[in-house]
C-alpha cells in the first residue's frame, strides 16, 4: 500500500507497458515480445496491482471531488496527509513499446485509468510510440481520450543506421510517424541515437537536421552505450567517444531553439516535459507495471521486470521485488544527483532547507573540488557546465 505522499499538489503516475515488436539487440529495459494472452495477463495484472498499491477508496465527494480513504482504526479514514485525493499530474506511459498494445487492449487500460484516478484540469498525459507500430487509429484514441504528448522512438532517419541498431522500422516509416503526431497536434518529442561505429560527423549532422525539420517541441539524444547481457555487449563493437556528437548537438539544437534543460533533453521554452522534471526534482511518483520503480514518501521500490513474475505477485500482494528507505545524507546526495541532471541544477538555498544544511555542505565541498569547466559553482546555485553535462558520470559517482 501506499503511504501517504507528502506532495499533496498531485500525482506523478508512471505505467510501464512491458511489450515490444521485437527486442533491439542493444536494449536492457524489461521488455519483450507480447505471447498470446500476454496482453490481458498485463492489463489483469495491472488492475490487481492498482488495487493493492491504492486501496482506496476512491469515493465521489457530492462535488465531484474524489478522495482517499484508507482503513484506520476506526474504519476507513481519510488519508492523513493528502486531504483531497490528488489528481494526476503527469501520466506518463512507457516502455517498452506502449504502441504495440492493440487498440482493444488500448481501451481497456484508458478504462483502468479512468476508473482509478482523477486527472487535474491541464494534466500532462506522454505516450511514448515507435515508428512501425504506431497507427492512425492509436493516434485518434489518444486524440480523443487526454493524452498531450508524444514521445516518437525515431533514433535515427537513416535506414543503415536504424539497421545497426535493429530498430523494426525505417527512415520513411519514421517520417510517417512524426508526420502523423504533428498534424494531431500532439506536443511531440523525438529520441535520437548517436555514437554509432564509424559514425561520421555528417551522418550525426544530417539526423539532427532532419529531426529540426519537423519542427517538433523537444528532442532527446542518447549516446547508444553498451550494456551488459545485451547481444550488443556480445558483439563487442568499437564505439565512438561521442564527445563531439554530443557538444554539436547542444550548439546545433539550441540555435534552432531548443533549449537544453537536462542531460539528455532541449525543450522550446515551456514544452519540457514535467513528468521528468518531477523525477528530478526529487518528486514523488507512483510507478506501476513491470519492472516499474516508486518514490513515496522517501521509499523508493521497484516492481519485477518480467511479466509472469509480476502477474504471479500481484495474485499474492503488491509486486515489489526490492524496497529501500533513503534517509538523511544519502537521500541528499540522490537527490543532489537528479538535480545536477538540469540545467538549474542545486539551489543550496531550497537544497539545505529541505535535506539539512550539514548535507548541503559536505555535497558543496565535493563539488568544489571539480574544475570550472565542469561544474559551476556559484553562492546561490552549483550546476554542471555545457561541457560538464558530457562527464555528469564521473560527478555524479563523486557525490553518491
Ligand atoms: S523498442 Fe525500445 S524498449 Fe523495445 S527493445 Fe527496442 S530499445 Fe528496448
Amino acid at each position: 500500500m501506499c503511504p501517504p505522499t507528502k506532495n499533496d499538489k498531485g500525482l506523478s503516475l508512471y505505467i510501464h507497458v512491458p511489450f515490444c515488436a521485437a527486442k533491439c539487440p542493444y536494449c536492457a529495459f524489461a521488455s519483450a515480445r507480447a505471447r498470446a494472452g500476454d496482453e490481458v495477463l498485463y492489463l489483469e495484472s495491472l488492475e490487481r496491482e492498482i488495487t493493492s498499491r491504492l486501496p482506496n477508496k476512491f469515493f465521489f465527494h457530492p462535488w465531484g471531488e474524489r478522495k482517499i480513504y484508507e482503513r484506520g482504526s476506526g474504519g476507513l479514514v481519510p488519508r492523513r496527509g493528502l486531504g483531497w485525493s490528488p489528481k494526476v499530474l503527469t501520466l506518463y506511459i512507457g516502455g517498452g513499446t506502449p504502441s504495440v498494445l492493440s487498440l482493444v487492449s488500448w481501451n481497456a487500460l484508458i478504462r483502468i485509468i479512468e476508473r482509478e484516478f482523477s486527472f487535474s484540469e491541464n494534466a500532462e498525459v506522454t505516450v511514448e510510440a515507435n515508428p512501425g507500430s504506431l497507427t492512425r487509429e492509436h493516434i485518434k484514441l489518444w486524440r480523443d481520450w487526454r493524452v498531450t504528448r508524444i514521445s516518437v522512438g525515431v533514433q535515427s532517419f537513416d535506414d543503415r543506421r536504424l539497421k545497426f541498431l535493429g530498430r523494426v522500422h525505417d527512415a520513411a516509416q519514421s517520417r510517417v510517424a512524426v508526420a502523423l503526431c504533428m498534424d494531431a497536434a500532439f506536443s511531440v518529442s523525438l529520441d535520437l541515437m548517436f555514437g554509432l561505429p564509424e559514425e561520421t560527423p555528417r551522418d550525426w549532422m544530417t539526423d539532427l537536421k532532419t529531426a529540426l525539420s519537423f519542427g517538433t517541441n523537444h528532442i532527446s539524444v542518447y549516446q547508444l552505450t553498451i550494456e551488459e547481457g545485451t547481444p550488443l555487449a556480445r558483439q563487442n563493437p568499437s564505439l565512438p567517444e561521442g564527445y563531439a556528437q554530443y557538444r554539436y548537438a547542444q550548439w546545433r539544437l539550441a540555435r534552432a531553439g531548443l533549449e537544453q534543460y537536462e542531460v539528455a533533453s532541449f525543450a522550446q521554452p515551456g514544452q519540457e516535459c514535467r513528468h521528468n522534471l518531477n523525477y528530478w526534482a526529487d518528486g514523488e511518483y507512483i510507478g506501476l507495471g513491470p519492472s516499474a520503480c516508486g518514490y513515496i514518501n522517501g521509499t523508493r521500490w521497484m516492481n519485477a521486470p518480467r511479466l509472469d513474475d509480476y502477474a504471479a505477485m500481484t495474485l499474492r500482494g503488491l509486486p515489489a521485488i526490492s524496497e529501500e528507505r533513503l534517509e538523511g545524507e544519502r537521500a541528499a546526495r540522490q537527490a543532489a544527483v537528479l538535480a545536477l541532471r538540469t540545467t538549474k541544477g542545486i539551489t543550496w538555498k531550497n537544497f539545505a532547507n529541505q535535506y539539512g544544511v550539514p548535507a548541503a555542505n559536505a555535497i558543496r565541498r565535493d563539488l568544489e573540488r571539480f574544475p570550472r569547466d565542469i561544474v559551476a559553482n556559484g553562492a546561490e546555485a552549483s550546476r554542471l557546465t555545457p561541457k560538464g553535462f558530457r562527464l555528469g558520470n564521473a560527478v555524479w559517482s563523486e557525490i553518491i
